[in-house]
């Protein structure tokens, strides 16, 4: 399963802008939001994503490479303790 699960999280990653726009086809946003039940690092990634969306008003459909190498470096990190 870890490998599923590292899979996953590049995944909402790369969804994530998606999701939060409302342009998930059903099966993914599903999967998403499964996604989120037991992986505490997406749902905060997911969380911050909010607090940037409620402060800039708009979502960045660019994710940042820094940002997002900060992300699964933290992801790694997470899966490591
Ligand atoms: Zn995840």
């Amino acid at each position: 399963m870890r490998l599923d699960r590292e899979l996953a999280c590049r995944e909402v990653v790369e969804l994530v802008t998606s999701y939060l726009d409302d342009s998930l086809d059903p099966a993914d946003r599903e999967r998403f939001e499964e996604h989120l039940v037991f992986c505490d690092g997406c749902e905060n990634y997911l969380d911050q994503m909010r607090t940037t969306i409620r402060l800039t008003g708009r979502v960045e459909h660019e994710l940042p490479a820094e940002l997002q190498a900060v992300l699964l470096e933290a992801f790694r990190g997470w899966r490591a303790s």
